[in-house]
């Protein structure tokens, strides 16, 4: 083992605080991945005075693949943080989503909230997941890049995770802190080597995408496609076309684990036919395209539990957190991170160790009650629309209603005030009366 430390791109490297054991920490808190989710985290936890280390095996800036589009859910998780989210600072707004499925096209602006802005924004994940890495560095926290954590360190005597074991440039270290975060992704390697399994009850996405250079580069409104054919049958997903501002667009589809044609799906093939279908003068065409097509998986509703276990807390994908109707993780990866660091200081402020223990369990039941019910309904979603025949019922109809299709995008999106108008109070009470099971 060597003792070699890769460049610290915050200057302070903490002393740390020292165990009962006398074995020095790295930091309080180990947080394991700096996309959304583990900047988000580590900034909350840095203004809350904790000493915070953040091991990321990539170096800034780096791609993710994404559709790099923000509903007003994600601009809200951003302006909390103090980003700047004006036009100036190179973000493309959007006024709301336009939908395009059984022969019809709808533009369905953002709802009017209090407790959203009325436009979402788009940014690729290049620029987006370093602002975000360097705003918890400006609020104190420590970034290692380059360091790939390969599993846990365990407490011999009780089990619970102590540290994490590493990989670097030039050999492996250890580093230890009293409390260690999950929130390195889908594939979440730290929750793994712990025993956390993805759930097969609960849903799953896979999405492609790439770029191309297109006249519709500056479109002010995302769009969504609802007809994604399998020969005759509709499947459950949909295409995305999404402006970036800089000349091209990204263009992407996603498909849901429920339908028959899920893992036997060329998704290749399935977006060169779909955009075989659109209008020439567009430019979708393969001399246009700038990246290769690239893809990924989307845990949704809860698809890796327990959020804590054994002194780990998972936070976004790593914790199966991708909204199950539509899609979007960005926000939920925020969101969850800001109740995982507050609820973390909290726990780390109380005396003893029993007590630290309890608010520290109490994190699932926190996420449970942000979203738990709200998932549950996305579960009913994703199933009922997993069928065909469903799926083609649904569109069909709601195409045809605008008011309905206003309401199913508050749903969808997960936009509305606490109270509210009848469609804001109709949501959240389908979101209270769903079961919520653990
Ligand atoms: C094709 C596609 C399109 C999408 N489009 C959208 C969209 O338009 N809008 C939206 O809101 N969401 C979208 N999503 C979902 C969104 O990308 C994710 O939900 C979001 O990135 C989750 O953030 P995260 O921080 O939890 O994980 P990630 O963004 O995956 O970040 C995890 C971080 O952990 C690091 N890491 C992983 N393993 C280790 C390790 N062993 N050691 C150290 N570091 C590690 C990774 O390098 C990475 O930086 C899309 C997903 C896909 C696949």
């Amino acid at each position: 083992m060597t003792e070699h430390v890769p460049p610290v791109t915050q200057a302070s490297t903490g002393a740390g605080s020292r165990r009962p054991s006398g074995r020095a920490d790295d930091a309080d808190v180990i947080v394991v991945g700096a996309g959304p989710a583990g900047s988000t985290t580590a900034f909350y936890l840095a203004q809350a005075g904790l000493d915070v280390l953040m091991l990321e095996k990539s170096a800034f800036p780096r791609e993710k693949v994404c559709g790099d589009g923000l509903t007003p859910r994600g601009v809200r998780a951003l302006v909390a943080m103090g980003i700047s989210v004006s036009e100036q600072d190179g973000w493309v707004r959007n006024k709301g989503l336009r939908v395009i499925g059984a022969g019809k096209r709808l533009e369905l602006p953002w709802p009017e909230l209090s407790s959203y802005p009325g436009y979402g924004l788009v940014r690729p994940r290049t620029d987006l997941d370093q602002m975000l890495a360097r705003r918890a560095q400006q609020a104190g926290a420590k970034l290692r890049e380059g360091v790939t954590v390969t599993g846990p360190v365990l407490d011999e005597r009780t089990g619970r995770i102590a540290g994490v074991v590493a990989k670097e440039a030039d050999g492996e270290r250890t580093y230890r802190a009293r409390v260690i975060v999950a929130a390195d992704g889908n594939s979440s390697r730290l929750s793994v080597a712990m025993g956390l399994r993805k759930r097969d009850d609960r849903p799953l996405g896979v999405a492609v995408r790439t770029y191309y250079t297109s006249p519709r580069h500056d479109d002010d409104y995302l769009e969504s496609w609802l007809d994604l054919w399998d020969g005759d049958r509709l499947l459950p997903g949909y295409g995305w076309i999404f402006g970036m501002g800089d000349g091209t667009s990204n263009v992407g589809l996603g498909l849901l684990n429920t339908s028959a044609a899920f893992g036997h799906t060329d998704y290749h093939a399935l977006l060169r036919k779909w955009l075989a279908g659109m209008p020439g003068e567009w430019g979708f065409t393969e001399e246009n395209r700038t990246q290769p097509i690239r893809g990924a998986a989307l845990p949704m509703g809860f698809n890796r539990t327990p959020h804590y276990y054994r002194g780990l807390l998972l936070a976004g994908d790593a914790g199966g957190m991708v909204n199950p109707f539509n899609g979007e993780g960005i926000a939920y990866a925020m969101e969850s991170g800001e109740i995982l660091a507050r609820t973390i200081a909290q726990a780390l402020a109380r005396a003893r160790r029993s007590e630290t223990e309890r608010v520290l369990a109490g994190y699932p039941q926190a996420l449970r009650e942000a979203y738990g019910g709200y998932y549950s309904v996305g579960r009913v979603f994703v199933k009922a629309i997993g069928r065909p025949e469903l799926m083609r019922f649904a569109t069909k109809h709601a195409m045809s209603r605008p008011a309905l299709m206003r309401f199913a995008l508050k749903l969808l999106a997960n936009l509305t005030d606490p109270g509210g108008d009848a469609t804001d109070r109709l949501v959240n009470g389908l979101s209270k009366l769903a079961p919520n099971p653990k």
